[in-house]
């Protein structure tokens, strides 16, 4: 069986998917590219979180045709293609559903610099423009919108969020979900207060060092 480390990994980060609420059932999607192979590893279309197995997951070139898998691969699987054409930094796509991130995309808002943690997408998270799931044209929404920002809401339908391994992708999402959850509650009650763009660049420039990425370099 071909990236037996990725297969765990695609298992792995669905299960916290569920287990944080990010999505329900067979919603949203993930994959990670081996730099190694050249091959990217995607979740099945359409099977329960609960029920992925290694084998299950589906082993594609970046063509789209499957390398190593007996199940169809995401239905989504041709806008995380086009990320890793796009955006040559990253090695991992999530999409999810999450409750809060989605309410704004059906809102058909972005999530502006409401909350300093906005930063693991960028100064705001953008809006892709609405296309029916699993198409060309919602690749190409998505790929015209994201520019070079780490998340982006799918207008009426999710979120999706890229970056160098799929922990990042994953913190990105989570992080995402929580100030969308607070913009609303914001928003809910009164006038939000914009964190300004010089501070975000600030913020921006933090999070290059924050934790302990540095440590022993
Ligand atoms: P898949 O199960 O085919 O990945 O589709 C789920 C989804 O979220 C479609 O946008
Ligand atoms: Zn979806």
């Amino acid at each position: 069986m071909l990236m037996i480390e990725q297969r765990q990994q695609i298992v792995e980060y669905g299960l916290k998917m569920i287990r944080s609420g990010l999505t329900t059932g067979s919603g949203g999607n993930l994959s990670i590219l081996s730099a190694t192979d050249d091959l990217i590893a995607v979740s099945p279309s359409g099977v329960d979180y609960h029920d992925v197995t290694d084998a299950d997951v589906v082993i594609v070139d970046r063509s789209g045709n499957v390398v190593d898998g007996s199940l169809k691969p995401s239905s989504e699987l041709d806008f995380h293609l086009a990320l890793y054409a796009a955006r040559k930094e990253i090695s991992a796509v999530v999409h999810t559903h999450s409750v809060y991130a989605t309410t704004m995309a059906c809102l058909n808002w972005e999530i502006p610099a409401v909350h300093y943690l906005v930063a693991f997408s960028g100064d705001k998270v953008p809006l892709a423009p609405y296309a029916t799931f699993g198409t060309k044209q919602l690749a190409d929404n998505i790929i015209s919108s994201i520019g070079k920002y780490n998340a982006v809401l799918l207008a009426n339908h999710g979120l999706v969020t890229v970056g160098s391994d799929i922990n990042s992708c994953f913190n990105v999402a989570e992080e995402i979900e929580l100030v969308a959850r607070i913009y609303y509650q914001a928003k809910s009650v009164g006038q939000p207060v914009m964190v300004n763009t010089a501070e975000m660049e600030r913020v921006i420039e933090k999070f290059g060092s924050y934790g302990q990425q540095d440590v022993n370099k």
